[in-house]
């Protein structure tokens, strides 16, 4: 796992005389899950979306499949998945036709119900996307990002507002994803969910990455600077209660 299929060298972002990526490094390898996590204003979105094409950058060169990001924009977008919020679909269409309305767009054909049944939203074929609980619409949105078979899909928060379970079935679907060899570079607030998830994390501050690394060896590194976490009195946590008493199964279905 160590070809890079994203690499950025010296990225800069300028807005105005505000400088929001501030001269950043970093490579994802093809096939991993790579977290990008900081606070608000960090610059994980304006990072993302230079990568993803939908920005410009100020300076650097950043590499994606090979494929140099100033010249060759349009190879670019043909490998990548960006995920969109679902208020940006067409409310009266259902997901069937939604799929389909993609699959025009990216010139693909794609079998829609397979697709659905991949993120378990078979059943929900004939629905309108305003129909779907919160897990279901991340659900969807995570499919759409597929059509166009890529190789790198980009997940922005995907689980933020998701109950326990949803959350966990959205982790399950992301694992799976990167199984059928896909890689996957997504932004969360949720450090559970970077633990589970990711082979390695940035994590980003002011504009800087101050650390990256997988979150086991992060772990460790500040465990070995003598940080210790107040012991934990308890066995288990509400987290724990929680979905002991209402089990693990997906609930919205
Ligand atoms: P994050 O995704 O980590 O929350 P962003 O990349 O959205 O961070 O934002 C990084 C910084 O750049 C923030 O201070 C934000 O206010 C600023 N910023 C983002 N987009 C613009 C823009 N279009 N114009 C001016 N400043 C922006």
């Amino acid at each position: 796992m160590s070809n890079s299929i994203i690499s950025v060298n010296n990225l800069v972002k300028n807005y105005g005389n505000f400088q929001a990526v501030k001269g950043i490094n970093f490579e994802v390898f093809e096939g991993e899950i790579f977290g990008l996590l900081g606070p608000n204003g960090a610059g994980k979105s304006t990072t993302l979306e230079i990568i993803e094409t939908l920005r410009t950058k100020t300076s650097g060169e950043i590499f994606v499949n090979g494929y140099n990001i100033d010249g060759q924009q349009n190879e670019i977008k043909k490998i990548i998945g960006v995920q969109l919020q679902s208020s940006g679909f067409y409310p009266l269409l259902n997901l069937v036709e939604l799929i389909q309305l993609f699959c025009g767009l990216y010139n693909r054909n794609v079998d829609a119900l397979e697709l659905l049944e991949l993120v378990n939203l078979k059943d929900k074929a004939t629905a309108q996307v305003k129909q779907l609980s919160g897990g279901q619409k991340q659900r969807f949105s995570i499919a759409t990002t597929l059509i166009n078979n890529p190789k790198i899909i980009f997940l922005d928060e995907p689980t933020t507002g998701l109950d326990p379970q949803a959350r966990r079935s959205l982790w399950g679907l992301i694992k799976n994803i990167r199984a059928k060899g896909t890689s996957v570079i997504l932004t969360t607030h949720y450090m559970d969910e970077a633990e589970a998830l990711c082979d390695r994390v940035a994590i980003m501050d002011f504009g800087k990455i101050v650390a990256m690394d997988s979150p086991d060896k992060l772990i460790d590194k500040l465990v070995a600077t003598g940080f210790e976490r107040p012991k934990e009195v308890k066995k288990a946590n509400l987290e724990d209660v929680f979905i002991n008493l209402t089990g693990h199964s997906l609930r919205e279905d």
